[in-house]
């Protein structure tokens, strides 16, 4: 039985006290009226309060079970009822009590639910999220923004001292986050602020403020949402760069055709000589600008199609050939030989044939332009049983490799080579007729083709530059008839 706790005993009291006045009164009057002797009312008085007191002891001790319940119930929802003795009303207050903890459990476990489905959805989503309070401090964040601001589960960071423990600050330090979360909490309007984490590696992000209408029950009060902007920044970086290249690269030459053409109406207006020589000039410069806008309508061409994978069954040793007999002639003039090796019996590779052939030209070309004169070019075709790691799918594929026995290229600059407009010496190049774009065409063809294209070099010995390329499956293979066609330049 459980001990009677003090306000317990004073209950007791007032409650046997109370039910024993009536007979009390009785047993003083008849007392006072000579019926009975004071002795006898005192010792009855005694044995009423004792009766009475039994009564409602037997009863409170119940009541008091189930007081220590509903206090129990508080702290820890899953107490055990206690076991009643005597009363009834204790025990049909029992069963109410228990339906009202039931009634409590399903609710609890209703809004642990929603809370965690909530959280599920939140860290579903592939941007950093972040729920902020009034006070702009931290109140919950997705599995993203976790990611990115290294936060453990329950969001702890090591303690900045200029800002409170929970402060958005602690996360980002740009203040023009913090200004617009600070806009948008007391203005109740959207805001929207860019801004850059520097590590591990740098990246900007764009964050849209939300404030909510009403603060949320967790206190949340503005929503910060992010999106990486680094890869879209660096696109439009690039585009932005590619299109100052691309003017400053036709702009030379312009100006050069210009500059003859006002020398050829005036000064040297009736020189012969100079006539001959400023239009030789001319005509260079103007074969320049047509080469480099092919080239760039060439690279927005495959760049155009780069998502679509080509699918037909080319035979290479055909378009290699032809390759080779296009650069037969400027490969005579530099006394130098193509020399072509093949695998026997190569398999078609799944490729675009006209693509191709503008690979192997790019590749070739250079091979003579940088190869050095007298020497020779190597064209080897193979099956390779392995692939370049940058290679996607498994298994053999086809590798072409081209290679002179030029000057080499420095390691530095491997990595760099097919830039747009990346040239090891530019003015070499120009004077060679190059355009700077040829290697950035083959890496898109290659791309767009699912190979890749890799670079050796040794500085003195000379270079290889291999493409690797998917073999034609057997049911992409096209008709024989389609196939010669493809296989043509
Ligand atoms: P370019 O029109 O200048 O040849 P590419 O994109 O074809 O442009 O090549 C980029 C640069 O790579 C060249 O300017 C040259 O410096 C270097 N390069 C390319 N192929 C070779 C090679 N076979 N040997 C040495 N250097 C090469």
């Amino acid at each position: 039985m459980n001990r009677l706790r003090p306000e317990s005993v004073r209950r007791l009291l007032a409650w046997s006290v109370g039910p024993s006045i009536p007979a009390w009164i009785v047993l003083t009057a008849l007392g006072l009226l000579e019926e009975l002797e004071w002795m006898t009312v005192a010792v009855s008085s005694g044995v009423v309060f004792i009766l009475m007191a039994a009564l409602v002891l037997s009863r409170l001790a119940d009541f008091d079970r189930l007081i220590n319940y509903a206090e129990q119930l508080g702290t820890s929802p899953n107490a055990a009822p206690p076991s009643l003795e005597t009363s009834a009303t204790a025990r049909r207050l029992l069963a109410a009590l228990t339906a009202l903890r039931t009634l409590w459990a399903e609710r609890r476990d209703e809004a642990t639910a929603l809370a965690k489905s909530r959280q599920d959805i939140l860290d579903a989503l592939p941007d950093p999220l972040l729920l902020v309070d009034g006070k702009r401090r931290l109140v919950s964040a997705n599995a993203a923004a976790r990611d990115l601001f290294e936060l453990t589960e329950n969001l702890s960071l090591p303690a900045n001292p200029r800002h409170g423990s929970r402060d958005l600050a602690r996360l980002v330090r740009d203040p023009r986050v913090l200004e617009a979360a600070d806009q948008a909490l007391s203005q109740g309007k959207k805001a929207e602020a860019q801004f850059t984490l520097p590590s591990p590696v740098e990246r900007t992000f764009g964050a849209l403020l939300v404030p909510l209408p009403e603060q949320a029950r967790d206190g949340t009060a503005l929503i910060v949402a992010m999106h990486d902007l680094t890869e879209r920044l660096k696109m439009d970086r690039m585009r932005a760069d590619f299109v100052a290249n691309a003017s400053h690269e036709l702009r030379t030459p312009l100006a050069s055709v210009l500059g003859f053409t006002e020398t050829l109406l005036g000064p040297a207006k009736n020189d012969m000589a100079a006539h001959e020589e400023f239009l030789g000039i001319m005509l260079k410069q103007a074969n320049r600008m047509t080469r480099l806008i092919d080239d760039l309508l060439s690279l927005s061409r495959i760049e155009l199609r780069e998502h679509t994978r080509p699918t037909d069954a080319v035979n290479l040793e055909t378009v290699l050939r032809s390759t080779a007999e296009l650069l037969e002639r400027p490969a005579t003039e530099r006394g130098t030989k193509i020399v072509l090796k093949f695998a026997p019996d190569l398999p078609p590779a799944a490729a675009d044939a006209g693509e191709l052939s503008q690979v192997f030209h790019n590749l070739v070309t250079n091979g003579l332009k940088y190869g050095g004169e007298n020497s020779h070019v190597d064209i080897t075709g193979e099956v390779s049983q392995t692939r370049p790691t940058t290679m996607p799918g498994k298994g053999p594929c086809l590798k072409v490799s081209v290679r002179d026995y030029g000057e080499g290229i420095s390691k530095e600059f491997l990595p760099r080579l097919t830039e747009r407009f990346y040239r090891v010496d530019t003015a070499r190049s120009r004077s060679l007729g190059g355009t700077g774009l040829g290697l950035a065409i083959v890496k898109h063809i290659m791309s767009r083709h699912r190979g890749v294209l890799t670079i050796e070099s040794e500085i003195g010995k000379g270079s290889t530059f291999s493409v690797f390329l998917p073999m034609a499956t057997t049911s992409g293979m096209p008709a024989p008839q389609q196939q010669r066609s493809n296989a043509a330049p």
